[in-house]
């Protein structure tokens, strides 16, 4: 079926939202009064997500389903959904309507401007942690402080992006994926749409700490190589540095008489360099990590099943 706009709704747990998610949805693109699919990608969730989904698919035929075989996360679904949706223009918007799908509207009416990238900015954020606050603020600035590809600040994955785009996009097979910046760093014209984030519908947050760390080294590690640079100032600094103390110690024994109470200093001195060297070495481990990760040259993703499209279609995609 063709398409002009296609909705792209990574899920991962999110049964108690997403049946409101798809009739929020649904009704904002039938305002919009053009062709449209809604794709849901379901990233391995436990629950109930991918039945509902399924249900509705086989009511309303805008609706797909792509099914992981496990969790690859949250960028590797926006992927896989841009690798299937066959609109003009592709939307990328979160299952828990934390980004209002009403500012859709606004981003196509942009798009229809001539925009090739219509993001949508947070002026607010409702309902979050102020720890989630502060240290997703922080890092968008220390992110941008590292790249030079700018990366614009306080956005998620809300975004428009043109066929053009989702192509060049797709083109783009690095493992480690951190969307937006790939689709800031591959240019067109782009602007920016401003939105109150809402508090989640239902469930809670998909990204536990733990996530959130790899999802940051993710981002700071795919586009920049500052740390790499920051280790080996450290170092140099470092070994300068020692190499000075070594004259001061050679001094000291050589022409006074204060050499005993040097125990102390010699193990703290010891501790702190062994420190900041197994620090660097993890610096270091984390791209060599990520060159592994390149060069395995495994799929990104594995599709169970997909719903929604007619027989033998889907397998096009692949
Ligand atoms: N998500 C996903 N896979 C994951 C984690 C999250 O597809 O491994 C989806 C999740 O269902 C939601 C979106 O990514 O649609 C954003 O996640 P969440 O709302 O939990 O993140 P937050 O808004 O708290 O940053
Ligand atoms: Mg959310």
């Amino acid at each position: 079926m063709k398409a002009r706009y296609s909705v792209i709704v990574p899920m991962f747990n999110e049964e108690e939202v997403i049946k409101h998610t798809y009739e929020r949805l649904r009704a904002v693109m039938d305002e919009c009064g053009d062709t449209y699919e809604l794709v849901f990608v379901n990233d391995g969730s436990r629950d109930r997500t991918a039945e509902i989904i399924q249900e509705i698919s086989s009511r309303d035929t805008h609706v797909k389903l792509i099914d992981f075989s496990r969790n690859f996360g949250h960028q590797v679904a926006i992927t896989a959904g841009m690798d299937y949706a066959v609109g003009e223009a592709v939307v990328v918007i979160d299952a828990d309507l934390q980004d209002p799908p009403e500012v859709i509207l606004q981003m196509i009416a942009k798009w229809k401007e001539g925009y090739e990238v219509v993001y949508a900015k947070r002026l607010k954020r409702h309902g979050e942690t102020l720890f989630k606050k502060v240290t997703a603020k922080l890092f968008y600035r220390l992110l941008s402080s590292m790249t030079s590809v700018e990366i614009p600040t306080d956005t998620g994955d809300f975004r428009l992006i043109d066929r053009k785009v989702c192509d060049v996009l797709r083109g783009l097979k690095e493992k480690n994926r951190y969307v937006r910046g790939l689709v800031s760093w591959v240019g067109f014209r782009q602007t920016m749409v401003e939105y109150v984030r809402e508090e989640r519908f239902a469930g809670e947050t998909k990204y536990p700490l733990k996530k959130m760390i790899r999802f940051a080294l993710d981002g700071i590690t795919s586009f920049s190589h500052k740390p790499l640079k920051i280790a080996s100032y450290v170092g140099f600094f470092l070994s300068f540095s020692s190499f000075i103390y070594l004259f001061f110690v050679l001094f000291q024994k050589l022409f006074t008489s204060w050499t005993i109470p040097g125990w102390a200093s010699v193990v703290g001195i010891n501790l702190l360099f062994n420190g900041i060297v197994l620090m660097l070495l993890g610096v270091i481990g984390e791209y060599i990590g990520r060159i592994y990760d390149e060069s395995k040259d495994r799929p990104l993703y594995i599709v169970r099943e997909t719903k929604g499209y007619p027989t033998g279609e889907a397998g096009q995609f692949q």
